[in-house]
């Protein structure tokens, strides 16, 4: 029997694991990866005793000049005498981080790897030549990177040593390339000039780079995000096989995501039947004491219910309270592989997880040519081209999001019994797919749909208003494709929100903007944060040379002094990294309430941004007081500040307690009349008084 659960070893395994992140390496065949890879390899100490020494001994006799290169060769040879390593899954480590990186030989390949989940990147790694600068290659790779829905991309400018460490040669590349990546929408992480040749700027800053002040390639490496761990995606368990055994029917599968355990309730997709798990099962049948009571992502299961329950290969259990979706419809972005281009109309065979049915393309929207970047609305998909279709299905299966579950968000296309395509789930069922289409990368390159945004921020108002703020959360997850981010100030709303995102394993990116003049009590609350939810928060901060700038202009505190001061040092400090965090992202959520201002009260549940982004305030009708009393309620970490009377945690300088009876935005800004008082928009308004020096409005005792 196909019934196996080994706990005791998957825990322990578990247990010793540091985080992984798999990067993918890219950019002009020419411009170094092989050079920079090698060099990593030395730098962090992951080469065998003894071996670059031989390898230089070797190239000294041959009367070559030793390359870093030569060590991937050299080693690519010796995988038979136990060294694991294979030339496109190099794994290494660094000081907190397992990397798998992954050198991507063509764009082809790579796209067809990611998308098909043959291989699958967390970050990006994009060389550039110092001296031949951003060629095609580089930039359809960037573009790739973005098609993949890949974020944390960091560029590497090497090769500095050609000119002469020349610090106006890399702002000219860095200048050129974000500005291309800014095109649609993606922000690199970090810009590094570096000689993988010489090892300036990979594991060290030398003087050479001197004048650099961002970090090196391992310091990136070491500080990109992993995955998510599967066990803490919502559960989702393959039906493969039904047994019946003595008197007992036991449902086989393997837990692709979540976990599960013995008096669970969970659910069935696509039937919407329902159960609680009775056992999980072992074979051999082990002694009474370690008879399995729980099992986790990774693992094979076999599991017995409370109730005689149709159950048939191809279902999808879920928790009861979380199901998977039943879809009969779905968009999704294809890399089609068959020789036979994809048109409108075509009967193909779909598959997601282990449910399989018959499904008919209706639309083909727009098509992508990755070798030469061209986009268009062409009525076929060609082999190798990626595009973006729906697909109608003859009877409804489950399925989720790619952007939800990365497991059970993949299909794979069959034509006449072949493998044909795979693709990424984007969006589900006709409403979804509104959302989903204005999430698409590719779809908001090139077009703005802002009139479909706001129908679609209408429908989700009405469909949301109804239910609790957990509620929300979970349903405008389901209901939007691509990359959510909740942006966090750490006041007593956004913790709120964090909690229920993370009681809920709900999928978003966490960010908040760490302005260099936050309270010591905030860094502190965010370090205690991330503790208890386990997870990481990702900090933005201002760029290095703006901040300068700034400083060097008005001084350190040069907002007192100047309505133009104020506006520089939010742009600087908030509105641009407020709109790096959101590069990339479909929706955002906030904890604004309504009752926190006048400017506010008009605001709606789910409204449309200037950077057409979907934003949700799921605490929008809550007053403070309700949020108060559920965080306490819940034990929700709550900042300190709030004691003493601060209402609103933002930079310490613009901010004060509140006295009793002054309006809830009094606390910021505090030397000023303004009652509009959102970041960059605190601007005294014309013709109103200017505000008052710092020491004449001293902020009243709490
Ligand atoms: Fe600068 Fe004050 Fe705005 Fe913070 S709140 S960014 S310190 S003006």
């Amino acid at each position: 029997m196909n019934v196996l659960v080994s706990p005791n070893t998957v825990s322990a395994r578990i247990a010793n694991a540091r985080p992984l992140v798999r990067t993918v390496i890219v950019g002009h065949v020419d411009h170094g990866k092989s050079t920079l890879i090698g060099r990593l390899l030395h730098e962090t100490g992951n080469i065998p005793d003894g071996k670059l020494d031989s390898i230089k001994a070797v190239s000294g006799r041959r009367g070559m000049p030793f390359e870093w290169s030569f060590l991937l060769d050299a080693l690519q040879t010796e995988r038979d005498q136990g060294i694991t390593l294979d030339t496109s899954q190099i794994r290494f480590r660094t000081p907190s981080r397992d990397i798998v990186l992954i050198d991507a030989p063509g764009h082809a390949e790579f796209l067809r790897n990611m998308i098909t989940g043959a291989s699958q990147a967390d970050a990006a790694l994009l060389i550039i030549d110092a001296a031949e600068g951003v060629r095609d290659q580089t930039r359809r790779h960037g573009y790739l990177l973005h098609l993949l829905g890949i974020h944390q991309v960091a560029v590497v400018i090497n090769k500095m040593d050609r000119v002469g460490f020349d610090e106006q040669r890399f702002h000219e590349i860095e200048a050129e390339i974000v500005s291309y990546l800014a095109g649609f929408g993606l922000t690199a992480t970090a810009i590094i000039p570096i000689s993988a040749r010489n090892g300036d700027g990979v594991a060290q800053r030398t003087p050479s780079i001197a004048w650099h002040t961002g970090p090196t390639v391992l310091d990136v490496l070491d500080h990109f995000s992993p995955a998510k761990p599967l066990a803490d995606l919502p559960l989702r368990i393959p039906v493969q096989a039904v047994y019946k055994f003595d008197d007992r029917r036991i449902i086989a599968g393997r837990i692709e995501t979540g976990r599960v355990a013995v008096g669970d309730g969970i659910a069935f997709s696509p039937r919407g039947t329902t159960a609680r798990i009775q056992s999980i099962e072992e074979w051999p049948v082990p002694d009474e004491s370690r008879i399995p009571r729980r099992a986790r992502a990774g693992q094979s299961v076999g599991l017995t219910l409370d109730r005689q329950i149709f159950v048939d290969r191809g279902d999808v259990i879920s928790a009861a309270h979380m199901p998977s979706k039943s879809v009969d419809r779905l968009r999704a972005r294809v890399f089609w592989l068959h020789d036979q281009p994809l048109a409108k109309g075509a009967s193909v065979n779909v598959r997601v997880a282990m449910s399989e049915c018959r499904g008919t393309v209706a639309l083909i929207e727009y098509v992508v040519d990755p070798g030469r970047l061209s986009a268009s609305g062409a009525a076929t998909i060609a082999q190798n081209h990626v595009g973006e279709i729906e697909i109608t299905l003859a009877h409804p299966i489950a399925a989720d999001l790619y952007a939800v579950n990365p497991r059970t968000g993949r299909l794979v296309l069959e034509l006449a019994g072949r493998i044909a395509g795979g693709g990424l789930v984007l969006a589900v069922d006709a409403q979804a797919h509104q959302s989903g289409r204005a999430a698409s990368g590719v779809a908001r390159d090139l077009r703005s749909d802002k009139e479909t945004l706001t129908a679609q921020a209408s429908r989700l108002s009405d469909l949301l208003k109804e239910l609790s703020p957990a509620q929300r959360l979970a349903r405008f997850r389901d209901a939007v494709g691509g990359k959510i981010t909740f942006t966090t100030s750490f006041g007593l709303e956004d913790q709120v929100i964090l909690h229920l995102l993370s009681e809920q394993a709900i999928d978003v990116d966490v960010a908040t903007l760490d302005t260099g003049r936050l309270f010591p009590e905030t860094y502190e609350l965010w370090a205690e944060t991330e503790r208890r939810y386990g997870r990481r928060i990702r900090a933005i901060y201002p760029r290095h040379d703006a901040l300068e700038t700034l400083v060097d202009k008005f001084g350190i505190n040069g907002f007192y002094e100047s309505r133009e001061a104020r506006s520089a040092c939010c742009l600087v400090r908030k509105v641009e990294p407020l709109n790096r965090a959101l590069n990339g992202a479909a929706a955002w959520i906030v904890g604004l309430r309504a009752d926190q201002s006048g400017h506010r009260q008009g605001t709606g549940l789910v409204t449309v941004d200037d950077r057409n982004l979907l934003k949700l305030s799921p605490l929008l009708d809550w007053t403070r007081g309700a949020v108060h009393a559920f965080a306490l309620a819940h034990h929700i970490l709550i900042n300190p500040l709030h004691a003493k009377n601060f209402l609103s945690i933002g930079c310490a300088p613009c901010t004060r307690a509140v006295a009793p009876g002054e309006p809830e935005r009094a606390g910021r800004w505090w030397w000023e009349q303004d009652e509009k008082k959102e970041c960059g928009l605190h601007l005294v308004r014309p013709g109103s008084a200017a505000h008052p020096h710092r020491e004449a409005a001293a902020p009243p005792q709490a």
